[in-house]
């Protein structure tokens, strides 16, 4: 059992770290604020190689796995789950195209999507389905050497911004089939941006398909095995969010670290009175153990062994600890900390998220408990 990040590791903190303080602090607020996709500070995400991390050099990836990818998520979103999340939506085709697709979807789709040139949305969840995704009831229908793509989705991340978009649908089997969808064809319609509590400026918006016309070659992976697909992607998406839920709960830890230091209790700072102690210390236990339940499950990926389980252990336990360490933060806080002029409350807000997107709690709770009730 190794504990330590080797060099690669540390270096890829500090260049996450780097471009998290520099450029990203100084505009946290504002894309909050502003509900605004920063896609500058993505471009440039993608020349630091921050969206390579995981991916092979045949494609302009570093191959440096999924730990360095946690790693970078981590220091991200420690100043701005928006920025730090860009990440993990991503990876979700990247995941899906690594694995299920044909050399020549490779080719075209990766080293762009690689090097930050254009990003991807990846759309399963439906108006009456989130949880659910064998209830979608978006169609593709097969007509000649094109599927016909009808439906509508809904909360796709990065919609606008997107130049691939990853379409869960039922093909002619009845079954879930993956495609490689152009944003651009006629009757792909993004919808205005939905106006979220948390994660703003994520632009994450409803897509309407009114007879989308994709090419064959398009499918991902085999038709009918898309359900496979979109688990195979969703693992790496957990992943990332665990990553996400240690990041916010780092950040809501130094702040409230911070401000109790600077605040007087009867002519003492707020650090002496032993309940702001006991909150602090709560608050940084439970920040290192999601911390390192994310590392071991990025390692247990970087060796081919990462499983449901694993994956939703790791984000059920790292979305309860993000929210119980921002709560704890708004409490260190006090009314200061309920107001628009200190920014807990965005920490507050954005990591409520992590307990609902890509797998519901109670829901991961039911997967690892069903795995552990039929394992042998
Ligand atoms: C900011 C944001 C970004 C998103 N980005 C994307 C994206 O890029 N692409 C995409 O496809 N989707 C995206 N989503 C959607 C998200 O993944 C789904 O909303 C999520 O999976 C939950 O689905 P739902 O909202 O339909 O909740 P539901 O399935 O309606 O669940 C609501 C509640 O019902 C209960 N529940 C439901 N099913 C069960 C069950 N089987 N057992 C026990 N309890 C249950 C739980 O209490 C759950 O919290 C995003 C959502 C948000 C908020």
């Amino acid at each position: 059992m190794d504990f330590e990040l080797n060099g690669v590791e540390l270096d890829v903190i500090k260049t996450a770290h780097d471009f998290a303080e520099s450029r990203v602090r100084p505009r946290a607020r504002d894309i909050d604020e502003q509900d605004k996709f920063p896609s500058d500070l993505a471009a440039e995400m993608g020349r630091l190689g921050l969206f390579g991390l995981h991916m092979p050099e045949e494609y302009g990836g570093t191959n440096l796995g999924y730990k360095a990818y946690v790693l970078a998520i981590e220091e991200l979103c420690s100043v701005s789950m928006t920025v730090g999340a860009i990440m993990a939506i991503n990876a979700l085709a990247q995941e899906c195209l690594v694995r299920f697709g044909t050399d020549a979807q490779k080719k075209r789709f990766l080293p762009p999507l690689v090097a930050g040139e254009s990003l991807s949305t990846f759309a399963f969840t439906e108006g009456q389905t989130g949880s659910d995704p064998r209830a979608i009831t978006t169609v593709a229908v097969l007509d000649d050497d094109d599927y016909v793509l009808s439906g509508e989705k809904t909360f796709a991340s990065l919609a606008h911004s997107a130049s691939v978009a990853i379409i869960f649908a039922k093909d002619d089997t009845g079954k879930v089939s993956a495609f490689l969808v152009d944003p651009k064809s006629e009757g792909f319609i993004i919808e205005k941006e939905i106006e979220m509590l948390g994660v703003r400026g994520e632009d994450v918006c409803p897509v309407m398909l009114d007879h989308v016309r994709v090419p064959r070659e398009n499918l991902l992976g085999e038709a009918g095995k898309g359900y496979g697909v979109l688990l195979t992607a969703i693992n790496v998406g957990q992943l990332g969010i665990s990553a996400e839920a240690v990041g916010i709960a780092r950040g809501a830890l130094a702040m409230s670290l911070s401000y109790a230091k600077d605040r007087m209790v009867k002519d003492k700072p707020m650090t002496d009175l032993p309940t702001t102690q006991s909150l602090l210390g709560e608050m940084a236990a439970r920040t290192e153990a999601a911390r390192w339940l994310t590392y071991r499950t990025a390692d247990l990926k970087d060796h081919n062994r990462l499983t449901g389980k694993h994956a939703s252990m790791a984000k059920l336990f790292a979305s309860q600890a993000a929210n119980d360490v921002v709560d704890m933060a708004m409490q260190i806080h006090g009314s200061y900390g309920y107001t628009k002029e200190l920014e807990i409350e965005r920490l507050y807000r954005d990591a409520k998220v992590t307990q609902i997107y890509e797998v519901v709690s109670e829901v991961q709770r039911l997967i690892i408990g069903a795995t552990l009730a039929h394992e042998s």
